[in-house]
């Protein structure tokens, strides 16, 4: 079990890093420290867009916490603690997704199109209920996974992550050259 550090660097860790290979099992809320949520909201918030994400997740910057951040189509930056999906819709849906973890790495993944959810705010108090679609539904189920302890191309076949990564390995070369000229 990967215990919290008091001390909070909130910088993404490399994708071998156990905390995103195993399942996310401290409660924000009971952490053996002073953590002011609302501030490490904040820090999250801030690399998530740095890095141009609309989601990160506790594992990715070497933690346990079962906690996310994600920007939601209406709301906005939200902060999700504790979360659950009661409910998957039928319905699948094949979209492109990609991971702060893995830089340019863009994977064809088919999940569930909606998916009904609950969790609470970083006040631990404030519940939210309900059913989500398009990118929150996909990127509240790719952070929800974050927090299993797996990862998104572990949803692919070993073919299809390599083609996905022979095309990442060619984009970099790409741009590698422009920015030699
Ligand atoms: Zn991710």
């Amino acid at each position: 079990m990967l215990e919290p550090t008091d001390k909070w660097l909130c910088e993404l860790v490399e994708p071998r890093h156990p905390a995103l290979h195993t399942p996310a099992n401290i409660d924000p809320f009971t952490a053996p420290d002073d953590a002011n949520w609302a501030q490490r909201e904040v820090d999250m918030f801030e690399l998530m867009h740095k890095r141009h994400g609309i989601g990160l997740a506790s594992p990715q910057i070497g933690n346990s916490y079962t906690m996310f951040v994600m920007n939601m189509q209406d709301t906005g930056d939200v902060g999700v603690y504790n979360p659950k999906i009661l409910e998957f819709s039928e319905e699948t849906i094949q979209m492109e997704e990609g991971c702060l973890t893995f830089p340019l790495l863009y994977i064809h993944v088919t999940r569930p199109e909606k998916v009904k959810v609950s969790y609470t705010l970083y006040d631990g108090k404030t519940e939210v209920e309900g059913w989500l679609e398009g990118m929150d539904s996909r990127c509240f189920q790719h952070e929800f996974e974050h927090l299993q302890g797996k990862l998104f191309l572990d949803n692919v076949s070993e073919l299809k992550l390599q083609r996905a990564m022979k095309k990442r390995d060619k984009y970099l070369k790409e741009i590698q050259r422009k920015v030699k000229i």
